[in-house]
């Protein structure tokens, strides 16, 4: 399947085709002639997958056409924190570049006047947390009965952050007459609701949730006392052994990860905390320096960093073992993408075996086990080494039985197909060429198929 099939316009496909895309990802195939046609899509989906520009290339082209009003956009985006509208808007930059679309953010931090001014000024795209819209439509700033598309990306992350509430009042503000495409990594009872109620017969299109690991990252696991200084010098001994060329250290509280970058800065490494306390000009520069390489290290929350887009990280370390097995995925993933090697590192302690078993349990697969020169082995009283012993015989077995199985099958479909041979067919004698084999197929063949000269 290519691009091509999907009927997006000649300006978008130059476009995607310049952003180096070759083929749609599943979510793109399945959700871009829909939204071109004008349905309504509940997409079950998480960032990674490709999500945002399936519905932000068909809004494209349908956008393509028409005029904007003064402080009447024409489609809006709510999606949970800065930094996933941020995103959001680069992605819109990238693909509408051979589009005159405008296009406004509606962000906390960032200044009021600014934002009225553009909206003054008319806006095809809207991109927006929900409280800065809900302010900006409080104060007359902004009218909402003009929006022919609405897109709720995250709502389960929405949910999470408290914001339905919000969510639900903006909706409740727009014209029926629209589109709207709903997408959500996780599709809980609240959110199944949100849906039936904003989403007329949608498109619904569920992308499997990636449990696996890419093979590209290499993961490691270090066991040490539970003693924050000593988890420190382990991240930095690690840090020494390896050739880190930029990092994203996951922590899982926003307190340890000021504290962390602050120690690794004490010991001359380049690193800077990202996480939900801070300003929003203070994230951004965060992490505008860490892509220019200005930072090497950036110690972050999970919530602060999901969603956000780095393609270059050679290296991730947890410094906890996340408390909620799918984000060890989510945290490795920022690694290894798009076929680059990468490498993982946690550090757990004896405290973290329960959630060290649901990661096992959650990526089916065990991570090679590290020693630190130099750091004591803590004491493993509880039991994390048998767990982790166990969760590898555990392992160990269901892949036996995995390859029994397969064994098995390819076993009956050889003795299948020698049964479907009558007798006569097994008795009689193969016709080929004897002993002799013609010196022509002796020949070398050159790899463009044409035989090459005897000699060369
Ligand atoms: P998203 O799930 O929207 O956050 O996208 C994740 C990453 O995949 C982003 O870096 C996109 O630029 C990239 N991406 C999206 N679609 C494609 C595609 N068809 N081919 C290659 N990369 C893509």
């Amino acid at each position: 399947m290519t691009f091509n099939k999907l009927g997006l316009s000649p300006e978008v496909l130059q476009a995607i085709s310049e952003a180096g895309y070759t083929k749609p990802t599943p979510i793109q195939q399945q959700a871009i002639p829909f939204v071109l046609m004008g349905r309504d899509v509940l997409g079950c989906a998480q960032t990674g997958t490709g999500k945002t520009a399936s519905f932000a290339l068909p809004m494209i082209d349908i956008l393509a056409s028409g005029r904007v009003k003064a402080r009447m956009p024409r489609s809006l985006i709510l999606t949970p924190t800065r930094e996933l509208a941020i995103q959001i808007s680069e992605n819109f930059e990238l693909y509408g570049k051979y589009n005159k679309l405008s296009m406004a953010l509606l962000i906390g931090g960032v200044s009021f006047d600014d934002q009225l001014s553009k909206l003054d000024r008319g806006v095809d795209i809207l991109i927006a947390t929900p409280g800065r819209l809900l302010d900006h439509f409080e104060r007359g700033g902004l009218l909402l009965n003009n929006i022919k598309i609405l897109v709720i990306d995250e709502a389960d992350r929405m949910m999470d952050m408290g914001f339905i509430p919000d969510v639900e009042k903006i909706v409740a503000l727009l014209s029926p007459i629209r589109m709207t495409l709903f997408f959500s990594a996780t599709m809980p009872k609240e959110i199944r609701r949100l849906a039936d109620k904003f989403l007329i017969n949608p498109k619904e299109i569920t992308v499997t949730p990636s449990t696996t690991t890419a093979e590209t990252v290499a993961q490691f696991l270090a066991i040490v006392e539970g003693i924050p200084r000593i988890k420190r010098e382990a991240l930095r001994q690690i840090i020494k052994t390896e050739n880190v060329e930029n990092a994203i250290i996951f922590c899982n509280r926003k307190r340890d990860a000021d504290i962390l970058a602050k120690s690794l800065c004490k010991y001359k490494f380049r690193a800077a905390a990202l996480h939900g306390n801070m300003s929003q000009p203070a994230r951004l520069e965060t992490l505008e320096n860490f892509k220019t390489g200005n930072t090497q290290f950036l110690v972050a929350s999970d919530v602060a960093a999901r969603g956000l887009d780095i393609p270059k990280v050679s290296h991730v370390f947890n410094f906890d073992v996340p408390t909620h097995a799918e984000d060890y995925v989510h945290r490795i993933g920022r690694t290894g993408r798009a076929g680059r090697e990468g490498r993982a590192f946690t550090i757990s302690t004896p405290d973290d075996s329960k959630y060290l078993d649901a990661v096992y349990n959650f990526i089916g697969k065990s991570i090679n086990i590290i020693q630190i020169t130099g750091l004591n082995e803590p004491n493993m009283s509880s039991s994390i080494k048998t767990r982790i012993a166990k969760n590898k015989k555990s392992l160990n077995k269901k892949l036996d039985t995995q390859r029994k199985i397969k064994k098995e099958k390819k076993d009956t479909v050889h003795e299948n197909r020698k049964s479907t041979l009558g007798e006569k067919e097994k008795n009689k004698p193969v016709i080929g060429m004897g002993k002799h084999t013609p010196a022509f197929l002796l020949r070398p063949v050159a790899l463009d198929g044409t035989f090459k000269k005897r000699g060369n």
